[in-house]
């Protein structure tokens, strides 16, 4: 998309290869911005204030000058797929990718019933999953979604449920999420952060207790549900083999110690761009922002992981001790060392002063 609208690149021959065709709403993307971003004309819902819920602190939130927004996956394909679609140098292939390789100036793809060779592979694949080395983590974000159509207005749509903490924390770091589309329809998301998957009835239950215990629904029906796994690493997904450029999870674009990943995409992607323009090459440099904000992960992985503070009592100390412009700010890594520092004065400093000196010496 990007690249298709950039004047210098449109031109290009482009094949896109996946594995099946994108037709099916697998996902719901929800993230925040300031500003209207390119996936504008398909934002399926809004919100300007959210709430966030624990035990040890709950509040209702304004986060202007953020908006917090919803994207479903299949409008998302289509829009896509649509813009490409005219233009006669970009072409659909639907194959399994068996291997891709560097050879001499250019790559090999390999495909079950195929092979090309490109200047560059955009690869979006994990061929095998990474191991994990001594000292660093790998927690997993998995969720359950379900739609959820009530006979009678049951929803605020004004209102998002950020992060519901109040839910059993025996698994560990646990949390519901509800979006509100109509007054008669939400998304609710039973997610957690843990090293193990659990049963799929053990969501089910998780989704069923809350509808009826917590939001007090008992006349419901599900019209559609989704479930994701995303890694919650400090493991290093390399950005560049060769000419193969990594995008995406594959690129590490989940940010580490929130598994938000939809804005870390757009942003990578644009950079990507941004230097094939100036420097006719997509390869760009570790920042030290980079850096930096891989370190706060670790710091908060390395706590959650070895269990030093719960997940819900962080994020407690975070969201009552800051304003949500900051919060946004941190959390898509553009805070500076003055917002970084107000963070982490809101969190108990003996234990994440400790991981972090393990995450920078050990
Ligand atoms: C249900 C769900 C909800 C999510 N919600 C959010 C959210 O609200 N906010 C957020 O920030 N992030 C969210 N994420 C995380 C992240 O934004 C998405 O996972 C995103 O789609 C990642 O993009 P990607 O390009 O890395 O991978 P994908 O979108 O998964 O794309 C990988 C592509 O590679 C294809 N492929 C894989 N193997 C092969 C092969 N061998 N040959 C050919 N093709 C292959 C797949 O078919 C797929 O099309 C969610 C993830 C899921 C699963």
């Amino acid at each position: 998309m990007r690249l298709l609208q950039t004047p210098l690149l449109c031109n290009k021959q482009i094949l896109v290869i996946d594995q099946t065709p994108k037709n099916k709403n697998d996902r719901t993307w929800c993230f925040w911005e300031t500003e209207a971003g390119l996936f504008e004309p398909i934002v399926h819902h809004r919100w300007h204030d959210i709430q966030f819920l624990s035990q040890q602190f709950s509040n209702t939130i304004s986060i202007a000058p953020y908006t917090y927004k919803m994207i479903h996956g299949l409008e998302f394909y289509n829009y896509v797929i649509h813009f490409a679609q005219q233009f006669s140098n970009v072409t659909f292939k639907y194959d399994t990718v068996k291997s891709i390789v560097n050879k001499d100036k250019r790559v090999e793809i390999k495909l079950e019933n195929d092979a090309f060779t490109a200047d560059y592979v955009f690869n979006s694949i994990i061929f095998k999953q990474p191991k994990v080395p001594k000292g660093k983590y790998y927690l997993l974000q998995h969720f359950k979604g379900w739609v959820i159509n009530t006979k009678t207005p049951a929803f605020n749509t004004n209102l998002a449920t950020f992060m519901d903490f109040t839910v059993s924390q025996q698994h560990g770091t646990t949390f519901m999420y509800v979006m509100p589309t109509s007054a008669t329809q939400a998304l609710v998301e039973y997610t957690l952060f843990t090293e193990e998957l659990l049963a799929q009835t053990d969501y089910e239950n998780a989704l069923k207790h809350y509808i009826q215990n917590k939001l007090d629904i008992s006349d419901y029906t599900i019209e559609h549900e989704e479930f994701g796994i995303i890694p919650m690493t400090n493991i290093n997904f390399p950005k560049y083999e060769g000419r193969i450029i990594n995008i995406g999870i594959a690129g590490g674009q989940a940010k580490g110690s929130s598994g938000y990943a939809f804005q870390f995409i757009q942003k990578r992607t644009a950079q990507i761009v941004a230097s094939l323009v100036k420097n006719q090459h997509p390869f760009t440099k570790t920042t030290f922002l980079e850096k930096k904000f891989k370190l706060y992960d670790s710091v908060l992985l390395n706590v959650l992981h070895h269990k030093k503070l719960n997940g819900d009592t962080i994020f407690a100390d975070i969201l009552k001790k800051n304003n949500a412009k900051i919060i946004f700010r941190f959390l898509d890594n553009n805070s500076n060392l003055c917002e970084d520092l107000q963070i982490m004065n809101s969190v108990p400093t003996s234990f994440f002063l400790k991981a972090a000196l393990q995450e920078l010496f050990l």
